[in-house]
């Protein structure tokens, strides 16, 4: 049995429908990503599973209790993260956690061990109001906050969203180590490139999962040609790229663009020798890998 069952969820805030049928399986110990953009549904499907939120139909349990009627032994067993601040901003370090110690009926003291290794990088600010912490700092104590009273899941929204890049490298190491210790451990966030941190994800698109596999299953269900190409003028770039009838689509990516074919007859040389014809000079184009990124465009733009 997998620790968490989902079936045909689906979720609505009046007209808006957040959830449209999504089913989901989580095993033990694995790092679950929710991966999808502002808007996906992302923490609506995560609070149903905290309990936070009812859905309006289908079905899902947390080893094998039901999200609706079982509420109270879940909390027991599960720590959120909610996305915005969950801190008492006007409350220390230390009163944060031994809140939501107390919140639990357990103390710091029995537990402590569950969070030593990130609790000890903020033990020298202990005595500072929550508001005051930086935001790597905030991201760490809440996830002390959330693992507090040993839960076997954690359900973490959005962790690293306007954290810096290394609190966020950081931050997906203390997951990697909470793993290594048996938590099940289901995350989202709108970064594809934290895919590669997941042993499986599941792409979020308009509250419908268009994807769920390993990263590595993702790319390479891609199977397209995929070239990267590069120029003075990008933006310029851009529009004569798209505007190629052999190109089926064209992102910017970065410092490069992605360019898919239509044509598969269509060669690199084919293209260097257009762009040139339209003024670009010194332009590359390359073959390159595809990320979950291009595989999440590419699908999006098939099912949209
Ligand atoms: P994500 O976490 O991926 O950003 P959400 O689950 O927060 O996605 O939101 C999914 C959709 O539901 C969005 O269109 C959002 O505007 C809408 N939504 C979320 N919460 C509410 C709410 N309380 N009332 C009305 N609409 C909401």
């Amino acid at each position: 049995m997998g620790v968490i069952s989902v079936i045909g969820l689906e979720k609505s805030y009046g007209d808006i429908f957040a959830l449209r049928g999504v089913d989901l399986d989580v095993g033990a110990g694995e790092i679950f990503g929710v991966i999808g953009p502002d808007g996906a549904g992302k923490s609506t499907l995560l609070r149903i599973l905290a309990t936070l939120l009812l859905p309006d139909a289908g079905s899902a349990r947390i080893r094998g209790l039901d999200v609706v009627s079982d509420y109270e032994l879940i909390r027991r067993d599960v720590g959120y993260m909610p996305g915005r601040f969950s801190l008492y901003s006007d409350l220390s370090v230390e009163e944060n956690l031994r809140f939501f110690a107390t919140l639990f009926s357990t103390t710091v003291e029995e537990n402590y061990h569950l969070v030593s290794d990130i609790y000890r990088q903020l033990e020298p600010f202990s005595k500072r109001r929550a508001a005051a912490l930086s935001g790597g700092m905030k991201q760490k104590l809440a996830l002390c906050c959330a693992l507090i009273h040993a839960p076997s899941l954690l359900i973490l929204d959005e962790p690293t969203t306007g954290v810096d890049p290394v609190s966020r490298r950081e931050f997906w190491d203390m997951l990697g180590r909470l793993r290594e210790r048996g938590i099940t451990i289901l995350v989202s966030t709108p970064y594809m490139d934290e895919a590669g941190r997941c042993d499986r994800v599941a792409l979020m698109r308009e509250g419908r999962f268009i994807g769920i596999d390993t990263p590595a299953g993702l790319v390479s269900g891609f199977g397209r040609r995929l070239w990267t190409v590069r120029g003075s003028d990008m933006f310029a770039l851009l529009s004569d790229l798209r505007a190629n009838p052999a190109i089926d689509t064209c992102f910017a990516f970065g410092d490069v663009h992605h360019v898919t074919l239509r044509d598969e007859e269509y060669t690199k040389r084919m293209l260097e020798e257009y762009l040139r014809h339209k003024g670009h000079a010194g332009v590359s184009v390359d073959d390159t890998p595809p990320t979950v990124e291009d595989y999440y465009l590419d699908r999006g733009r098939a099912e949209a």
